[in-house]
């Protein structure tokens, strides 16, 4: 899946629609010593194993593309989530 590098679409900082520039959403990196995680490194300590339940199969075909889209006029950032589910890398350009 293709997506263009600037698209013009509204912006809810400026109310308008302007030009944005189009980057990939990356997940961003773990933190070892976030509050969620000791505690549930703490939890799965000892005796007693895992307090989540393991995973259930997923059904569902491919991701929705999550792009960020920042503002040409206010130079703030938002998000956008295509509808469309693809099983093919997203790439950003003409
Ligand atoms: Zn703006």
């Amino acid at each position: 899946m293709k997506i263009p590098q600037i698209i013009k679409t509204h912006c809810p900082h400026c109310n308008k629609h302007s030009e944005h520039e189009v980057r990939i959403s990356k997940k961003g990196k773990e933190r070892s010593m976030s509050m969620g995680r000791r505690k549930y490194e703490r939890i799965k300590k000892g005796y007693g194993g895992s307090p989540r339940t393991p995973k259930k199969q997923v059904y569902k075909v491919g991701k929705r593309p999550v792009v960020v889209l920042k503002c040409k006029s206010c130079g703030k950032k938002h998000q956008k989530v295509y509808s469309a589910r693809t099983k093919k890398t997203v790439e950003v350009g003409e």
